[in-house]
């Protein structure tokens, strides 16, 4: 079998600052590019000059033009790309999209965590669920309109460089009934979260799908490891989205 993902020219056609921190692309993806549906989908983006890739979520994807919101941050191979004015008009890899957004037949409602990496996808669940939707949102500056009117949304001010989820989801109170948990944001909140889920809530890996998006640099750097073959290598043995971002986080500790 193999392990290397699909990749896809694009050219980069648009940058519009969404806020201090949030940058949006629309490029113009080779048509051979497909999306699979999956409201939190992700792919790969590999900038000119470099050979490693950054996943980002498809905010939109209609008829060959691919919208991807990209957090400016204080360092990253990305942020210092996206921020050169000769971004716009270059070409760049996209890898074929992945998704993990899976709630139960049964779910009667959602919620959804997550800093400013993981609005994107959030919004875009917003977007396509019929289910009644609860959102929490960590993010630096206001986003006014970028998230449904019909969503009920906590903001959360987001500390520098780093975030304070994990306790914000150890506080909610739960709605009663079977329903759906995701959240995406910085991977040591991550794990505390999946304890908390698995531990004191006793949740079914099927009630939630938390993933870490990336990692704060204070502390112990982390290895850097790609999660694509990971993630195919999981699928390949049945894995369940939870025990595959598990294994992930494991070869980058
Ligand atoms: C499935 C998936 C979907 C994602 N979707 C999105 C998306 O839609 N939009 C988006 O912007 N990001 C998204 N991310 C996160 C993004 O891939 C990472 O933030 C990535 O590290 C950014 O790359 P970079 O080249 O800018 O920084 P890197 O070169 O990877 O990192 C440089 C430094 O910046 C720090 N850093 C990285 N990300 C952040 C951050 N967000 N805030 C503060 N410090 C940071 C790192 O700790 C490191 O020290 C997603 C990640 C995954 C796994």
């Amino acid at each position: 079998m193999s392990t290397r993902a699909s990749q896809y020219a694009a050219r980069v056609e648009r940058r519009e600052e969404l806020s201090a921190h949030l940058v949006r692309l629309t490029l113009a993806v080779d048509p051979a590019f497909a999306s699979t549906g999956i409201p939190d989908e992700w792919v790969g983006l590999v900038v000119p000059g470099q050979f490693q890739s950054r996943y980002y979520t498809v905010r939109s994807y209609v008829e060959g033009v691919l919208v991807l919101d990209v957090v400016l941050h204080d360092v990253g191979l990305v942020t210092e790309w996206v921020v050169r004015d000769d971004c716009v008009g270059s070409t760049v890899t996209i890898t074929e999209a992945k998704g993990s957004f899976d709630p139960p037949s049964g779910a009667a409602w959602l919620l959804l965590v997550g800093d400013l990496t993981g609005l994107p996808a959030m919004a875009r669940i917003a977007e396509t669920t019929a289910l009644p939707t609860r959102m929490w949102a960590e993010v630096a500056d206001p986003l006014p309109g970028y998230l449904p009117g019909t969503v009920d949304v906590t903001w959360l001010e987001s500390p520098p460089g780093t975030s304070r989820l994990a306790e914000v989801v150890e506080a909610i109170e739960w709605p009663p009934g079977e329903g759906y948990f995701w959240m995406a944001g910085e991977s040591a909140q991550m794990r505390a979260i999946r304890k908390h889920l698995m531990r004191d809530r006793k949740l079914p890996a099927t009630a939630y799908d938390v993933m870490g998006y990336w990692r704060s640099s204070s502390g112990r750097q982390p290895r850097a490891v790609d999660p694509g073959p990971i993630w195919r290598e999981g699928k390949a043995q049945g894995l369940s989205d939870e025990q595959i971002w598990a294994r992930y986080d494991e070869a980058r500790s």
